[in-house]
């Protein structure tokens, strides 16, 4: 028999905001434990939660950035569980009233497009974090994640392979990039992905039983987990045995998953409404507000690019994925006038020098008028392209304009015949032989005699003319 897998994702992000959901604490990643908490968060009795309008707005705008219905009102529930990172042993989170439903999102595979169904959108907040490595021999609770605000976006099992739930998590948090929520740093666990896995015969209609895959904080760590539980599954199945609904834990570093627990029923949790809350209510004029204000999304601007600046897919593609990047380029083009021009140049020399650095182009020190008009002296000849690249890394490292630093460190391109000549004549006088062999038709040695020519020059010669001056010259 031959296996399909089915894959559902559900996703827990945490929401760029400066405090908790349901209290006053800041929200940060890295300080000393147990530092942001106070009776609320801690779950003392008698506290009672307030909501965190900026929290309500990021997930407000995170629904409808995934296609959702938005809900005027949906409704807090608790959800009950015994566990030493959760002091109030409830989350407080959204069950069968979730802020959003019915979204969709469409990502790039090998054979084309894709799409996966959002079912629904919900807030929570997060719990605290064990530390099992701080104490030797013990575990000790951090609690200054507790109560930081989080969606929860859950597919429908729409997926079909490892390489679709990888590209689909990447056009996700690139969405939500895009609408500035989350930071969705995946090594601080600003992201976390649960994949649900199960097989069913090829052209089966109904859903076999599943697993649960948590720990994942990579996007390569959900391809490897989903290919590893495939292969387990469907050995199981193939031998004749039945899965067991389960949820299992991964290991990164070991490349294995192991059975984490059995998994609980729905009822377990005892799910009811949050008695401490009322239903989250948000105006219709507010989420139309939210909406008006969402930005372009990658997709329609990758094929906005395309369209307008006659940019091929792959670099469209290229420019387009962060949005930092895609403001960067236009910019660029606006100035200069010349797309294929900015994104040769974004996409190159600039690309290269910010991966050199590893600065981000969000902070990227060249802003992009300077770049353009950099760009605009190579185009006029005042400054060849390799001296051009050396401009960059000053304006870099300095700042400044690029026409005062090519005339105040002699970057200008001698394009003087006389000169360039005189050059010419030189490097034959030195290369004899290799001028010979040109003479005789060897034209790829032409590029050898261009390069000494650009050496004596230190770089200055404008290539093109002595390319051509060399070939004139020994034109019969
Ligand atoms: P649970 O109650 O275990 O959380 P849900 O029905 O709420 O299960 O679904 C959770 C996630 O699992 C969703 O992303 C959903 O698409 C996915 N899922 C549900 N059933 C299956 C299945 N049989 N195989 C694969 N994924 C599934
Ligand atoms: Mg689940």
């Amino acid at each position: 028999m031959s296996w399909e897998a089915v894959i559902g994702i559900e996703v827990h992000v945490q929401l760029r905001t400066a405090r908790k959901l349901f209290c006053g604490d800041a929200v940060e990643f890295g300080s000393a434990p147990n530092v942001h908490v106070c009776p609320v968060c801690l779950g003392l009795p008698g506290a009672l939660p307030a909501i965190n309008p900026e929290a309500v707005a990021l997930a407000v705008r995170t629904g409808l950035a995934l296609g959702c219905t938005v809900y005027e009102e949906s409704v807090w529930s608790r959800k009950n569980y015994f566990y030493p990172d959760l002091p109030k042993g409830y989350q407080i989170t959204q069950y069968d009233r979730p802020l959003g439903t019915d979204g969709v999102v469409a990502f790039d595979t090998a054979t084309g497009d894709a799409s996966v169904r959002i079912r629904r959108v919900h807030m929570e907040e997060d719990a605290g974090k064990l530390l099992h490595d701080r104490v030797p021999h013990a575990t000790v609770v951090d609690l200054n994640r507790a109560g930081t605000p989080l969606v929860e976006i859950v597919t429908e099992p729409d997926l079909r392979s490892p390489e679709d739930a990888r590209a689909f998590l990447g056009a996700l948090k690139q969405t939500l990039e895009y609408v500035s929520v989350s930071d969705c740093n995946m090594e601080e666990g600003s992201l976390r992905a649960d994949a649900n896995i199960s097989m069913r015969p090829v052209g089966a209609k109904t859903l076999g039983v599943k697993t649960e895959i948590k720990n994942v904080n990579s996007f390569s760590g959900i391809e490897r987990a989903l290919h590893i539980e495939i292969a387990r599954q469907t050995e199981i199945l193939d031998g004749g045995g039945v899965i067991e609904q389960q949820t299992l834990l991964w290991d990164d570093h070991r490349n294995e998953v192991r059975p984490m627990r059995s998994k609980e029923g729905r009822h377990d949790y005892r799910y009811f409404p949050e008695p401490d809350l009322p239903p989250l209510r948000v105006t219709r004029e507010s989420i139309e507000q939210a909406r008006s204000e969402l930005p372009e999304l990658p997709r329609p601007r990758r094929a906005r690019f395309q369209a307008v600046f006659g940019l091929t897919l792959y670099d469209a593609d290229v420019l387009t994925q962060s949005a930092a990047t895609a403001d960067y380029f236009e910019a660029v083009t606006e100035r200069l006038g010349d797309a294929k021009l900015a994104s040769n140049w974004v996409m190159g020399p600039l690309r290269a020098l910010l991966n050199h650095r590893g600065v981000d182009i969000a902070s990227c020190p060249v802003l992009p008028a300077a770049l353009s008009d950099l760009i605009g002296l190579v185009r006029d000849g005042t400054v060849s392209d390799s001296s051009a690249k050396k401009v960059l890394g000053i304006l870099a490292d300095e700042g400044g304009e690029p026409a005062d630093i090519i005339e105040a460190r002699g970057f200008v391109q001698v394009r003087d015949d006389a000169q360039l000549s005189r050059w010419v004549e030189e490097v034959i006088e030195a290369h004899p032989e290799e001028a010979e062999r040109l003479r005789r038709g060897e034209t790829q040695i032409g590029g050898f005699l261009v390069g000494q020519v650009m050496r004596r020059s230190r770089g200055q010669a404008d290539p093109k003319k002595v390319n051509e001056l060399l070939l004139g010259w020994l034109a019969p």
